[in-house]
């Protein structure tokens, strides 16, 4: 029998009051079933809003480095229980199992920092233009923030959300992926036996269409953290706007690799192969584009799809295998309706896979063969649109100014990356690409957790998530003046 998780409401592991449940399966074996989570409704959301509201002041008034403590003590738990979440986490959401060890070190990283910057959260000290005054600026809690996260990385993003919004004094209320609940259970749990007061964190399960919606516009949320599709974020970002509730959105993405003429093409080659099909595809910093400057391209493309053709692919807890399946059917439906689209494109040339996988053991999951079309013009769908699958688009240009141009030619404005030698065009690169992370001589996948993340355009909404930014993102500014000069001193007025 797979177990049944519960939402975690005030400290405690409860029912959903619909009385309702639904089913997460394994995506590289359907016959899997992992668990069974609460189907909840807005009532279950309500209650953990009071109570996360209930939890406030006294977490508030924790000192920060006191709050600090717990993610020392998170940090370590995650370290003991690595491997156990790591194995559960590829079957809960099918990347493989050396995929779901950076993505459980990712979140103990991210305690580590949180642990520290309890110690810090620092405020600005400047002088005042008075005598015998006093400037400074503190970062105060907010209260209760809500979080909705997306399936792709099962723990590293709640980590990133959760982790310093509760260092920073707030109380959360999380809802997972509906295809991804399981591991988010299992951060609730070692957050809890670290101790954390009951009802700082909470925990629901449902669809992000009802109970997500509700909260959104909740008079006792604060903040709205969320990670996903652009489409979902701007739906957030109008309701919110409505009240002009602080919302942090981490959206879409449609990352280009440029590849020029001089570069190392053997890194240039390993660089693609991971970006594009690392976590198959299924990374908002996968490289969809290669932008390669002509000369080189059929060289590299040529060695490309050698190599995309031999990757192996198949169920992720098999240490062998390099890419697992789609998350789910929909997922491997919508990877195949862009190869479709793809096809009926003018010039586009499929030079490698495009067909789900369905022989053998790939028959029990959602699979994709690793697909590569050439031939692609910036105009194409498959050049513009996010796919979110193992589907690679290559386009060829004659120059380093060209490469920019198609390259910021998107409506997101997320990862980035320039494969060359010459310091001139990686310094031009850095300048003009329009996103908010560039890697010169890496691939556009790979963040580190203490560096601000996030991106320009319709990619966000120009908070950084990760690194110290997330630290200003859950808190509210507050500018102290502190007058003891004993009397009335007038500032803006020309006293001399
Ligand atoms: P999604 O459909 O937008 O879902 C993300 C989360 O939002 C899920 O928890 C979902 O719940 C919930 N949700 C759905 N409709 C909602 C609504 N009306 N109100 C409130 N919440 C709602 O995205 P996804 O398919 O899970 O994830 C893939 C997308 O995430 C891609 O576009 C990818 O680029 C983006 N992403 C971005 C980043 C980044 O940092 N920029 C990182 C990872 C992923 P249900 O699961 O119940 O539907
Ligand atoms: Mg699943």
């Amino acid at each position: 029998m797979a177990e049944e998780y519960k939402n975690f409401i005030g400290g405690e592991w409860v029912k959903s009051k619909s009385n309702k449940t639904f089913e997460n399966r394994n995506p590289a074996d359907t016959s899997d079933l992992v668990g069974t989570f609460q189907l909840s409704s807005r009532d279950d959301v309500d209650a953990a809003v009071t109570a996360a509201q209930a939890a406030f002041p006294n977490w508030r008034d924790t000192p920060a480095p006191e709050r600090a403590d717990y993610m020392y003590r998170v940090a370590n738990k995650l370290r003991e229980r690595k491997e156990e979440i790591a194995k559960l986490m590829t079957r809960e959401m099918g990347k493989v199992i050396a995929e779901t060890r950076g993505d459980m070190q990712e979140g103990i990283d991210t305690a580590d920092f949180a642990a520290g910057e309890g110690r810090r959260m620092h405020g600005q000290t400047v002088p005042s233009e008075l005598r015998n005054k006093a400037a400074y600026v503190i970062h105060r809690p907010m209260g209760v923030w809500w979080l909705i996260t997306p399936w792709n990385f099962p723990i590293a993003i709640p980590t990133w959300k959760t982790f310093p919004a509760i260092t920073t004094g707030n109380t959360i209320v999380i809802k997972p992926a509906t295809d991804t609940p399981a591991c988010t259970a299992k951060l609730m749990e070692i957050l809890d036996s670290a101790g954390i007061p009951k009802g700082v964190i909470n925990y629901v399960t449902g669809s992000g269409r009802i109970v997500g919606e509700h909260l959104i516009n909740h008079p006792d949320i604060k903040g709205i953290s969320f990670t996903g599709s652009s489409e979902v974020g701007k739906r957030i970002a109008e309701v919110t706007g409505k009240t002009l509730k602080r919302c942090s959105l981490e959206l879409g993405g449609k990352n280009a690799q440029i590849v020029m003429a001089d570069a190392n093409l053997e890194l240039a080659l390993d660089g693609a192969l991971w970006g594009a099909f690392g976590t198959t595809g299924q990374r908002c910093t996968a490289t969809s584009r290669i932008i390669v400057q002509e000369g080189v391209h059929d060289e590299f493309l040529a060695e490309l799809v050698k190599r995309a053709k031999a990757l192996k692919v198949g169920n992720g807890l098999d240490e062998s295998v390099e890419m697992g399946p789609l998350v789910s059917k929909a997922q491997q439906e919508t990877v195949a309706s862009y190869v479709k689209i793809g096809l009926e494109e003018d010039k586009a040339e499929l030079v490698c896979g495009g067909h789900a996988l369905t022989d053998g053991d790939c028959a029990k999951g959602f699979f994709f063969e690793p697909t590569i079309f050439d031939k692609v013009t910036p105009d194409m769908r498959i050049a513009q649109e996010e796919i979110f699958g193992p589907v690679l688009s290559i386009l060829t240009v004659k120059s380093l100014d060209e490469a920019i141009e198609v390259l910021n030619g998107t409506v997101y404005g997320l990862s980035s990356s320039i494969y060359t030698q010459d310091v001139n065009s990686a310094m031009r690169a850095i300048e003009r690409i329009e996103a908010g992370i560039t890697y010169v001589n890496g691939p556009t996948i790979g963040a580190e957790c203490h560096l601000p993340f996030g991106g320009v355009k319709e990619t966000g909404n120009g908070h950084r998530e990760g690194g110290w930014t997330a630290y200003e993102i859950f808190t509210e500014m507050k500018t102290v003046y502190i007058d003891y000069s004993g009397k009335l001193q007038r500032a803006q007025i020309d006293n001399k």
